[in-house]
């Protein structure tokens, strides 16, 4: 297959600026996790996302911005919080939700009267997003459904030689989605749990409420529809196994080896010990460390294995919370 990762340099720069300018679409590198970019303000280069991905059309996606950007181009006032917010957490891997213009494209929004805007700390982020000097739409590089891409061989699994062109950042540093924050109203409301917690945001500007504090849960579907969908997927079978049910576990690591089929145990440091004659990829010991290897193992898990165990973390922090609920969905469970 020929390779169409490239090292993200001044060169590779200008030929994606050219790419972005013929509606065409890049995958870039980001402190999160990949993305799939094209100029916001074209419906022909948004629709391009969507048909690459797969993407249903009502889900949103994120716009990105270089650090210079002026937001106010693209949102209405009154935006409460948002300078203080930007202060101190962007760029950086958050996602706030504001009124739109209605200067995207509306494809962008999927119709919503709201925008989704981020900006990334990764440098090779901010060197294309200052090179096209656009507001650029991207979701994660994946096609819709699989696990998100934390390398840039990632996206060339998942789109081969469909894409012109991928920017090589490195493994992503988070590993994880961005925290998704609506901050329309008088709270900040968190839509998708990631690395900036509420209790951070609430420490910046009074109060910020998880969903689950509000009785908006209903209205997520509308306020974020994305969270309706699978999501995060392996191509390789997945059982999920509570911190409660590991004799589940080794029976059925037991019956799979009888039987011949090749599998894997997920599972944190200090569960993975008792697993020592089976193959294990261990998630880490801190939330933050597992948070950032989850996706690496996912993909590496579908690659190896036909079936793969995972065992659930223990553990009540924000960030923790983050992993278990993209580990449930990654074994289809939510
Ligand atoms: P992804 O691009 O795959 O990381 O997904 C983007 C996430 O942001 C999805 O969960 C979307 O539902 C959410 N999102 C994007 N735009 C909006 C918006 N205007 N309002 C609420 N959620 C949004
Ligand atoms: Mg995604």
């Amino acid at each position: 297959m020929f390779n169409r990762i490239q090292e993200t340099n001044s060169k590779t720069l200008a030929y994606a600026k050219e790419l972005i300018l013929n509606n065409q679409v890049v995958a870039f590198p980001t402190e999160t996790v990949y993305g799939l970019g094209a100029n916001a303000l074209e419906d022909k280069a948004v629709e391009n996302i969507f048909t690459l991905k797969g993407r249903p059309q009502d889900n949103p996606l994120i716009v990105h911005l270089h650090k210079e950007y002026d937001i106010e181009k693209l949102t209405e006032p009154p935006m409460p919080h948002l300078r203080q917010l930007i202060d101190k957490l962007a760029p950086g891997p958050i996602t706030f939700i504001l009124k739109s213009k209605k200067i995207v494209s509306n494809l962008v929004t999927a119709n919503l009267d709201t925008v989704a805007i981020r900006i990334p700390n990764h440098p090779m982020a901010q060197a294309f997003l200052k090179e096209v000097d656009l507001p650029i739409a991207a979701p994660s590089a994946n096609i819709s459904t699989h696990t998100s891409p934390v390398t840039a061989q990632h996206v060339q699994d998942d789109f081969g030689d469909k894409l012109p062109l991928i920017l090589d950042g490195g493994r992503s540093f988070y590993g994880l989605e961005s925290t998704v924050c609506d901050i329309t109203g008088e709270k900040p409301i968190i839509l998708r749990q990631g690395f900036i917690t509420a209790d951070e945001i609430a420490s910046i500007v009074g109060d910020c409420l998880q969903l689950s504090d509000t009785n908006k849960q209903e209205e997520l579907k509308r306020l974020s529809p994305g969270t309706r969908y699978k999501h995060y997927a392996p191509n390789c079978k997945t059982t999920l196994f509570e911190s409660n049910q590991i004799s589940d576990l080794e029976k059925y690591a037991h019956d799979l080896q009888e039987n011949g089929i090749s599998f894997a145990i997920l599972a944190e440091s200090s569960a993975i010990t008792g697993f020592q004659n089976y193959k294990v990829y261990n998630l880490g010991n801190t939330a933050k460390e597992m948070a950032s290897n989850l996706y690496m193992y996912l993909r590496e898990a579908e690659k190896e294995v036909e079936n793969l165990l995972v065992l659930l973390p223990i553990g009540q922090s924000e960030i923790l919370q983050t992993v278990q609920n993209r580990l449930k969905k990654a074994c289809g469970k939510l």
